[in-house]
C-alpha cells in the first residue's frame, strides 16, 4: 500500500506514521526527519536543508524530490509506504506521480487555531524520534519507549512556527483539492485523541 500523510504541521503526522507504518508492515518515511539526520551528519544536504528549516522555509523541490526518489528505489518499499511530510507542494506531487503510483492520501484535518499549541508544546525523542507533547508528560523527560533524552526541535517555537504556518496555507494546502481531483484522498477530523484519528485513518484505509 502506497500511503501519503497529508497535514500541517503540528496535525499528528508523525504521530500517526509510527503507528500505522507498524499495523500495516510498511515504511515510515519522513522528509522531516531524512533532513533533520544530514542535519546532524552535517552533510553537504543537511547544510544546504538548514539554513531553510531554521527560517521555516520549504528546503527545494529539486533537493527534496531527489532524496525521495533514491529512499522510495530502496527495498523496503517494495509493499509499499506511508510518506510523512512528503509532497508539500504541487510540483513535489507532480514528481512523485512520475515515479510511483500512489494509492491513498490521508489528510489529517486539525483547526488552525489548535495547532500553535501542539507545536509549541511538542518534545521528540532524541534516538527514536517518537513525538510527544508537555501536557501530557506528566514532568518526565525521558522517551516511553526508549528511554532516550526528549528535546525540543530547533524550529519549534513561535517564530518560526507561524511562517511554516503560512508555508503550508500557500504551498501544501492546495494538495488537498490535487488528491481529491484524483480520488485519492481520505479525509480525517484529526482534533481527537491519538487513538480515535488512529481508528478512524485504520477504517478509512480499510
Ligand atoms: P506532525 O508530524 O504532523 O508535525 P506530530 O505527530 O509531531 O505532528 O504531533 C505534533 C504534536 O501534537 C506533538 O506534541 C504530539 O504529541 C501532539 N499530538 C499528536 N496527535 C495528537 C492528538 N490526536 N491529540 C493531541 N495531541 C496530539
Ligand atoms: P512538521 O510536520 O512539524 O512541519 P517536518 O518534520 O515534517 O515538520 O518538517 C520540518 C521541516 O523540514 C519543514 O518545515 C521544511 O523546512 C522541511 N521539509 C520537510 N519535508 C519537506 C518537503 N517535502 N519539502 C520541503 N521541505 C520539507
Ligand atoms: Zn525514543
Amino acid at each position: 500500500m502506497n500511503v501519503i500523510l497529508l497535514g500541517a504541521p503540528g496535525a499528528g503526522k508523525g504521530t500517526q506514521a509510527v503507528r500505522l507504518a507498524e499495523k500495516y508492515g510498511i515504511p515510515h518515511i519522513s522528509t522531516g526527519d531524512i533532513f533533520r539526520s544530514n542535519i546532524k551528519g552535517q552533510t553537504p544536504i543537511g547544510i544546504v536543508a538548514k539554513s531553510y528549516i531554521d527560517k521555516g522555509q520549504l528546503v527545494p523541490d529539486e533537493v527534496t524530490i531527489q532524496i525521495v526518489k533514491e529512499r522510495l528505489e530502496k527495498d523496503d518499499c517494495k509493499c509499499g509506504y506511508l510518506l510523512d511530510g512528503f509532497p508539500r507542494t504541487v510540483a513535489q506531487a507532480e514528481a512523485l506521480d512520475k515515479f510511483s503510483k500512489v494509492e491513498a492520501v490521508v489528510n489529517v484535518d486539525v483547526p488552525l487555531n489548535k495547532l500553535l499549541k501542539r507545536i509549541t508544546g511538542r518534545r521528540v525523542c532524541a534516538k527514536c524520534g517518537e513525538s510527544y507533547h508537555v501536557d501530557y508528560l506528566e514532568g518526565k523527560t525521558t522517551c516511553a519507549k526508549c528511554g532516550a533524552e526528549l528535546i525540543q526541535r530547533a524550529d519549534d517555537n513561535e517564530t518560526t512556527v507561524s511562517a511554516r504556518l503560512e508555508v503550508y496555507e500557500k504551498q501544501t494546502a492546495p494538495l488537498i483539492e490535487y488528491y481529491a481531483q484524483k480520488g485519492v484522498l481520505i479525509t480525517v477530523d484529526g482534533d481527537g485523541d491519538i487513538e480515535r484519528v488512529f481508528n478512524s485513518i485504520c477504517e478509512k484505509l480499510g
